[in-house]
């Protein structure tokens, strides 16, 4: 077959994969299968750049960057909506329309979802552009950005018109929101506020390949077009599923007021069990003769009407404000509130985020509160009620000293955060490194816990990772439930983890703003320590990845003298602070992307040298099996449930001979 050809398949096969997973959530291939056709297929194109093409399935990654959104004209004027609270409201609006209207009028009603408005237009069936909303006449080419959300076609499938417009909401399901402040938070950045926002921040990001990290999603919900051969808006909902678009299915088709108001009163329960946030119900005359016929006023069409869900808000009285310092020192004032119910569970604390936000809201203690449960995950507090304030409450002033070690708090111009700067004398500073050291993707000590380590700090045995090196057995064993046994695993495990690899270690020293892949990438650049520590700045900021703000943290971690006598003591101890010249020598790329899942016993080799091999190599290694795994390693005794479950996902079951042969 001819090249050509050969591209062309792979491009479409790829892009049935894509909607498979990311539009129906039910691939049939496994990702390990996916990655290898796109593998070949990005082979391919590189080398017959002749052949390129803006929507290919590798245009996915991104790396496009861009640096002033261009402004585009809508060719549809993208309107908003009006906006009801109330049945009576919805019944006003009924009673307009059957002035202006014959005949029965049904409705579709569909989820109003939160995130931020984008019009896509589609071109012989090809993604050709996407443009934010803006002030609805204009909006910001961010066709770059958009291409990379995965429930984006770039081709469509069916009987699409030749050319049209799509119209739907960006948004990031709440679990992926989660999981990207778990991994801010990790490295000392402070989380985002919340889903809607960071989804409208990150089309307006200058680098797409920023973008496709993201775990954004597309859903549509009106298509403009002049030969839709559609004559209502539920109709024309199923023609874009048809074509390839997420078009969520709690869209309903209803025939009067009342049933409206039962959908509504339905989501307004259920929306909490939704993956994403929505903000309410959007109602719109399902007939498109009738929409035409009732028309727009001059900012909104009379056929759609917004339903706003109230937010489900408690007042409550605020008892304190207390603060809490964490790893990095960052302090963070929370509200302590009178016990109350909100959305289903009782509230007692809020958080307050900083100085900044205090002072907006004149927030005081005393004060009547409300309190709201948004996309955040804690409650937060959106204002005052002042009909309450007590007469003599007078404001709030932020702590000025550290409430755990009484240091004078800084706070760098440009930042919300409090800081407090006494980085070795600070309990939860001291106890939240060494937790931070020990934990599971650091230095993954066995036998050693978080409350251990703050045992160890309160018991004077330790003030810093260093001197967990120099524990002993008889120390520890006074420890409050502390066996013999016990102890000896924890001496153990410590002593284990001299054998960790340099990045790790890099990584588990704690330094603001260096999380993983950005010790990886230092190890990498570095290969070991002095070299980073007598990097300059400039030098830093030359590394792939390592910014501003990230290479002057790492100026200022190695600049400590006290971390200086710290890392001195680790390299006494035998941790490792520089790649091994063996490890270079093996190291290879070998398995770049694939993930591996490793069960049972092996013959020739250790479970956690042939774990390592895999790493080395490029690989990722997984404890469990999923869609991801690209393949399992097993060894004699292998689970027979875990055995079940790699077939039922087509997963390949490799012996320790076939994993070996990979690397030759
Ligand atoms: P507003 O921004 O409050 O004026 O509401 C209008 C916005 O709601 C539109 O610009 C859309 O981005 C958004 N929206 C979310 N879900 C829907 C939906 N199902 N139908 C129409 N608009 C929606
Ligand atoms: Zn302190």
């Amino acid at each position: 077959m001819n090249i050509q050809k050969t591209i062309a398949q792979l491009r479409d096969e790829l892009h049935q994969h894509n909607y498979n997973y990311y539009v129906l959530d039910a691939p049939t291939i496994s990702d390990f299968e996916f990655d290898q056709l796109l593998d070949k297929l990005q082979r391919l194109e590189k080398e017959h750049p002749e052949f390129s093409d803006d929507n290919s399935p590798t245009q996915r990654v991104g790396g496009a960057v861009t640096k002033n959104f261009e402004t585009v004209t809508h060719k549809n004027r993208m309107y908003s909506l009006s906006n009801s609270y109330s049945k009576e409201d919805l019944l006003d609006w009924e009673g307009r329309i059957k002035k202006l209207v014959d005949g029965e009028v049904h409705y579709t009603c569909e989820l109003k979802y939160d995130g931020a408005s984008i019009n896509l237009t589609y071109k012989d069936g090809f993604l050709h552009s996407a443009v934010t909303r803006g002030d609805g006449e204009k909006g910001d080419d961010v066709t770059a950005n958009v291409k990379t959300i995965k429930s984006v076609p770039l081709k469509l499938s069916g009987d699409f018109p030749k050319e049209f417009e799509i119209r739907g909401e960006i948004i990031l399901p709440i679990d992926g929101f989660n999981k990207m402040n778990e991994e801010r938070l990790e490295i000392g950045e402070e989380p985002y506020r919340n889903p809607r926002n960071t989804a409208s921040g990150s089309l307006k990001l200058q680098d797409s390949a920023e973008v496709a990290k993201r775990p954004l999603e597309c859903l549509l919900y009106s298509i403009k077009s002049d030969n839709l051969n559609a004559d209502n808006q539920f109709e024309s909902l199923q023609k874009a599923r048809n074509w390839g678009f997420k078009v969520p299915n709690e869209a309903k088709l209803v025939r009067n007021i009342d049933e409206v108001l039962s959908y509504i009163a339905f989501w307004d329960k259920q929306r909490h069990y939704l993956p994403y946030e929505i903000d309410g119900v959007v109602v719109k005359v399902n007939s498109f003769t009738q929409q035409d016929e009732l028309g727009f006023t001059a900012k909104s069409p009379r056929w759609a009407m917004a339903y706003k869900f109230k937010s489900e808000q408690v007042s409550t009285l605020l008892n304190a404000i207390t603060y809490q310092v964490g790893r990095t020192g960052a302090i963070t004032p929370v509200a302590n509130l009178e016990p109350v119910e909100l959305a289903g569970t009782i509230v007692k604390r809020a958080s307050l985020h900083n100085a900044d936000i205090i002072e907006k809201l004149d927030v005081r203690v005393g004060d009547s509160v409300f309190v709201e449960k948004g996309g955040e995950i804690i409650p937060k507090i959106i204002a005052v009620d002042f009909t309450k304030r007590l007469p003599n409450s007078s404001p709030t002033q932020y702590l000025t000293h550290c409430p755990e070690c009484d240091t004078r708090l800084v706070r760098v111009e440009g930042e919300a955060q409090h800081y407090c700067p006494n980085y070795n004398g600070c309990k939860p500073q001291i106890i939240g490194r060494i937790q931070h050291f020990i934990s599971r993707k650091a230095m993954d000590i066995d036998g050693l816990g978080a409350e251990t380590v703050t045992l160890l700090v309160n018991a004077g045995l330790i003030s810093n990772y260093s001197d967990l090196f120099d524990l002993t057995k008889e120390q520890v064993i006074p420890l409050e439930r502390m066996a013999d046994k016990s102890a000896e695993n924890l001496i153990n495990g410590i002593e284990a983890s001299k054998s960790i690899p340099f990045e790790r270690v890099l990584f588990a020293l704690g330094i603001r703003y260096v999380g993983e892949t950005v010790a990886k990438k230092l190890v990498k650049h570095y290969k070991n320590i002095d070299a980073i520590a007598q990097s300059s700045y400039e030098e830093l900021k030359n590394v792939d990845e390592i910014g501003e703000k990230i290479a002057e943290s790492v100026k200022v971690f190695f600049e400590s003298e006290e971390n200086q006598n710290i890392l001195r003591r680790l390299r006494s101890f035998g941790v490792k602070l520089e790649i091994d010249e063996s490890e270079l020598v093996n190291q290879t790329e070998k398995l770049k992307g694939k993930t591996f899942v490793v069960s049972g016993v092996f013959e020739n080799i250790s479970r956690n040298e042939l774990k390592k091999l895999i790493e080395d190599n490029g690989g990722k290694v997984a404890s469990s099996i999923s869609s991801k795994t690209s393949y399992v390693v097993a060894g004699s005794d292998m689970g027979p449930s875990k055995r079940t479950k790699a077939e039922s996902l087509n997963i390949p079951i490799i012996s320790e001979i076939d994993f070996l042969n990979k690397l030759v």
